[in-house]
């Protein structure tokens, strides 16, 4: 084979994929890996779409995406507290777009993103591809929490980013504020971006600490946001950036170079989802947030508090093998498929999805109870 981009030489596949397909080959397995919700994307959206496209909103859309969507996520993130302007938005292929635009955009060759693991492992691959080196820095012992000696050791005059994800993909688990002023104050005023990955903001009820509000980081501040969770519309690829009005000037650029414009149906469609309440599905997560909490605590397992997103990450280190050998054997003896904490660099736990229906979600916490107790 002719030689590649040496920076893809140490990318692997999805581990979230692989358990996925592994668990496709066992009958009437239980899938509790993905992460993607199980509703419909509303109808008023999809409605919205349909009219787009009949009113022949086909052709390429601007760079920065369709002036009224920007507009209303403006105010949509000015209503929540996040002051900006639709000049500061730069509508992106899903979060992916935004966090490749983003890092693609900052990073020299060498420089380094802390990324507080476990971890979403996108940001690793993004980080590699861009010619950067991911800092993996391991919250597990500060109870999935970030604090100030953590910060410190992590961060070298390389550091160009950090990378905040709260509510947590695998965990659930949402950054305290102590946690947030550790973050604040070691990189306040520093040539250091604070990469707030907030696509799970939006599932919860409840008003929860958010790095990206915080006024004195303004400047730092790059977020990352998508319609693909709080509207059930992962499949639709649409999302959002916004940062300071300089810095997105440059960052269009090299988005209108990736995918020259998001399609212009598709905003529309999502300015009819910024209009939708999503009230109901957090609500259903809630409970079954709070159902998978009492069966995994009634087996005598362990989880860090889930607060958000739609994970629960269980400990199994105390098992005597591998998250990798218990997801296998949990997909083959019980058919139930979860995914290893590996996949987040964080090994000896679980992450466990109830994006399903309470019907699959009972069948699957019936069935790894079943499990734990054969392996006793
Ligand atoms: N960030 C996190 C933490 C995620 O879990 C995901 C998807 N699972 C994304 C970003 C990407 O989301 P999308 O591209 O669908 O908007």
């Amino acid at each position: 084979m002719i030689p590649l981009n040496q920076n893809l030489n140490t990318l692997k596949r999805s581990g979230i994929r692989l358990y996925t397909n592994l668990a496709k080959t066992v009958e009437d397995c239980v899938m509790l890996t993905l992460g993607e919700p199980d509703f419909d994307t509303p109808e008023e959206v999809k409605a919205a779409a349909l009219t787009s496209i009949f009113q022949n909103r086909t052709h390429y859309a601007p760079n920065q995406g369709v002036e009224l969507l920007r507009q209303e996520v403006a105010a949509f993130e000015t209503f929540r507290g996040f002051e900006c302007t639709p000049e500061q938005v730069l509508i992106t292929v899903g979060a992916t777009g935004a966090l490749f635009t983003a890092l693609l955009g900052i990073l020299n060759p060498g420089e380094e993103v802390i990324i507080p693991t476990p971890a979403f492992p996108l940001y690793a691959t993004i980080v590699t591809v861009a010619g950067g080196k991911p800092v993996l820095l391991d919250t597990k012992p500060d109870g999935f929490q970030l604090t100030a000696d953590a910060l410190a050791k992590a961060i070298t005059p390389k550091t160009k980013a950090i990378v905040i994800n709260s509510p947590n993909n695998p965990t659930g688990a949402v950054l305290s504020q102590e946690s947030l002023a550790a973050v604040k104050a070691a990189v306040l005023g520093k040539d250091i971006f604070v990469i707030c990955d907030n696509v799970y903001q939006g599932l919860s009820e409840e008003k929860l600490p958010d790095l990206s509000l915080d006024a004195d980081l303004k400047p730092q501040i790059l977020l990352c946001q998508s319609f693909s969770k709080p509207w059930a519309m992962t499949g639709w690829r649409v999302g959002y950036l916004v940062g300071e009005k300089d810095v997105m000037e440059r960052l269009l650029l090299l988005h209108a170079a990736e995918v020259a414009a998001v399609p212009t149906f598709l905003q529309d469609a999502c300015v009819a989802a910024l209009a939708t309440s999503t009230r109901e599905m957090a609500q259903v997560y809630q409970r079954r947030r709070e159902f998978v909490c009492r069966r995994l605590g009634q087996m005598g397992l362990s989880f860090p508090e889930p607060k958000g997103a739609f994970y629960v990450f269980a400990d199994i280190s105390h098992l005597g093998m591998t998250d990798e050998e218990f997801c296998t054997r949990l997909i083959k003896e019980a058919a139930v498929a979860t995914v290893p904490g590996s996949c987040f660099d964080c090994p000896g736990y679980i992450r466990i999805s109830y994006c399903c229906s309470d019907d699959a979600l009972q069948k699957g916490m019936d069935r790894l109870e079943d499990f734990l107790k054969k392996l006793k």
